[in-house]
């Protein structure tokens, strides 16, 4: 087996070669680990590049640290998005009755956060498992009564399962995979978990609508994978799953909802797979030309957004950010970004307010500050929330602040 953690020995999926990055962002720190202001001088970067596999085409990033270092204390609540609460609620509906589940089903989340989506199943009467390395987050989701299994998944962890005679109608998978270090172990413990007639379905951002609207801030070092269709289902069916349905959601910026089942039960896949793995080969996902043309862009877009802060700040008007998302990490890191250009952000996690941006330090308030200081132009951080955020900050219109987001490319929006 070859070492998850060491790119030398390869692609994570299919284990050839990987050559050069397509991507190079520069240095960055770890995105979601916000120091204090005292502790902000000793934290380290590392660089961040994109490589992609010239065989099975895995968009991934060499390692800099231990998944233990990276999720073990973990500043994104979910439950801190209502759009996403919604999304999952809606998920729940669907998932129960197309499975029709009951008092005697199972649903296993992995990466189950502060259980804002397995609280939804719980709620219809269906038994339920979180599994969820980071501690701090998995406290909240046994506190609101979703047991909750402190653990890294894989194979040790299905095993253990599987002989205390625990099978699981669903497993659920979101926006985990592209934090999963050893991707062949994680997989083997889904195919152990998974009742013979089980489904599991898996959401993550594609790598053709990040290539496509330029949204190079979901690379992070806490990303190792940019997955698309076609890979995922490679991965599958290395362990005996097949791809029987995808679904295109607009979440987080465009993602999909892979559905899989165990291979030998023969499904036929729903024609819309053949359609998007084809319009993934049409777009390029695979291809390093592609690759090598989105970074041309990320620096054009990153020539114009420093451009447009100097001047705002050169005529005298003020700026301050929304969100301290992992993805502004790379934002404003890559573009060097700091509190001269962009001088505080705000966030309504009480986890980060305090803190400072990783890397730039850029100070992190509660929202109020907004309204206290009523900057000229509010910067909108995590652009996948844009209108729920838009909404949020209706007050903002009473002085004329105009907001901003910078992808998929600079626009300025009342
Ligand atoms: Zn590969």
């Amino acid at each position: 087996m070859a070492d998850p953690l060491n790119p030398e020995h390869g692609c994570r999926i299919c284990g050839a070669p990987l050559g050069e990055p397509v991507v190079d962002l520069g240095m960055s720190p770890l995105s979601d680990v916000f120091p204090s202001p005292e502790l902000a001088a000793a934290e380290r970067s590392y660089p961040l590049q994109v490589h992609l596999c010239p065989s099975c085409g895995l968009a991934q990033l060499h390692h800099i640290a231990d998944p233990a270092e990276l999720f073990t204390e973990y500043a994104y609540f979910s439950s801190f998005s209502t759009s996403w609460v919604e999304h999952a609620r809606r998920y729940a509906d669907e998932m129960v009755d197309q499975l029709e589940l009951g008092p005697d089903s199972l649903v296993v989340e992995l990466a189950s956060n502060d259980g804002y989506l397995l609280q939804h199943f719980r709620d219809l009467g269906i038994a339920v498992l979180g599994v969820e390395p980071a501690a701090n987050v998995a406290e909240v989701a046994e506190a609101r009564g979703i047991p909750t299994l402190v653990r890294f998944f894989g194979r040790e962890v299905a095993e253990e399962l599987v002989a205390g005679d625990r099978q699981a109608d669903l497993v659920v998978a979101n926006n985990v995979l592209a934090q999963v270090p050893d991707l062949h172990d994680f997989v083997g413990g889904i195919v152990r978990l998974l009742a013979p007639d089980g489904l599991l379905t898996i959401e993550f951002p594609g790598a053709l609508r990040l290539l496509e609207q330029t949204q190079f801030d979901t690379i992070y070092h806490e990303h190792f994978s940019y997955f698309s269709l076609g890979t995922v289902a490679e991965l599958l069916r290395r362990h005996g799953l097949a791809v029987v349905d995808v679904e295109e959601l607009v979440t987080h910026g465009g993602s999909l909802r892979v559905h899989a089942r165990h291979a030998a039960r023969g499904d036929v896949p729903a024609a819309r797979v053949a359609a998007v793995l084809a319009a993934e080969r049409a777009g390029g996902a695979f291809d390093r030309a592609t690759w090598l043309s989105f970074a041309d862009r990320v620096a054009a877009m990153r020539r114009e957004m420093v451009e447009f802060l100097e001047t705002a700040r050169r005529e005298g008007r003020t700026v301050a950010g929304y969100g301290a998302p992992g993805k502004a990490t790379t934002f404003l890191n890559y573009c060097g970004i700091g509190p001269d250009l962009l001088p505080y952000t705000v966030d309504r996690n009480p986890y980060k307010q305090g803190r400072v941006m990783p890397g730039t330090h850029n100070p992190i308030h509660p929202v109020e500050h907004i309204a206290e200081t009523r900057p000229d132009y509010i910067w909108i951080l995590p652009w996948n929330l844009r209108d729920e955020i838009g909404a949020q900050l209706a007050y903002a219109r009473e002085w004329g602040a105009m907001f901003i987001v910078a992808i998929p490319a600079l626009a300025l929006f009342y």
